[in-house]
């Protein structure tokens, strides 16, 4: 599977990871990605920073580094109507968003709520991808989530995190086997997304890759083979 690009990855503006903007990139130059980019936790998860972090990261040049570099943020899904912790004009300035449910900033729910808090994220223009969404601690509807995804032109992630042994999400092989069939119906094109919190996870997409392979999940589906397939999606504001 052609790979060359990541994008969900953490710096210490985190909180809970462990090297600078500068060491991640030179992780991502390293492993010759072609495509990298930042999306550090919003403010609503403990330890990470202040709304001002992400509004000043227009002072970053993103043609300064050697390889193309995108800056987002990994939003918290605060509510069931998929509210999240940056204000739009704010979002506006950045190169993407990640929508997540964490459980420091929302309590599972329902099968209902947790699909509704989804499909309220995937509506906000500012969103391009949900991260790991086939996390079995918020349950949702795959089916719909995968419709409304590609409806919004969306990308659903398969986050390489979730599947290792070591798992802060144990139980999302299984789940990512429904989000997979659902995502095949429907057209929906994913991304893997390492998230790595530390610079020797940067590009790690091998349990992601194992996953999609379990699953024949079809290689036109999979944004990573290629930054003009990511870019499109950029476009959808
Ligand atoms: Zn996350
Ligand atoms: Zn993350």
């Amino acid at each position: 599977m052609i790979d060359v690009l990541d994008v969900h990855t953490h710096t210490i503006a985190s909180g809970h990871a462990y090297n600078t903007m500068n060491e991640m990139i030179a992780a991502a130059k390293a492993k010759n990605l072609r495509l990298y980019g930042i999306a550090d936790h919003a403010p609503a998860m403990p330890g990470a920073c202040h709304n001002f972090h992400f509004m000043n990261l227009k002072a970053v040049r993103r043609d300064a580094y050697g390889i193309e570099l995108v800056l987002g943020v990994e939003l918290n899904i605060l509510d069931y109507n998929g509210s999240t912790d940056l204000p739009g004009h704010i979002l506006e300035t950045l190169d993407f968003a990640v929508a997540s449910l964490h459980t420091p900033c929302l309590k599972p729910g329902t099968l209902e709520q947790n699909t509704a808090a989804i499909i309220g994220a995937i509506k906000n223009p500012n969103v391009i991808i949900i991260g790991h969404p086939d996390n079995p601690v918020y349950p949702v509807d795959f089916d719909r989530v995968a419709q409304a995804a590609a409806d919004c032109n969306v990308l659903l992630e398969i986050n390489n995190h979730s599947y290792e042994s070591v798992g802060v999400r144990a139980g999302s092989r299984e789940k990512a086997k429904l989000m997979l069939a659902a995502c095949k119906k429907y057209r929906t094109h994913v991304i893997m997304g390492s998230d790595a919190h530390v610079d020797t996870d940067v590009g790690n997409h091998q349990s992601s890759i194992a996953v999609l392979e379990e699953n024949d999940f079809p290689e036109e589906l999979v944004v990573n083979a290629d930054p003009q397939r990511f870019r499109a999606h950029l476009r959808r504001r």
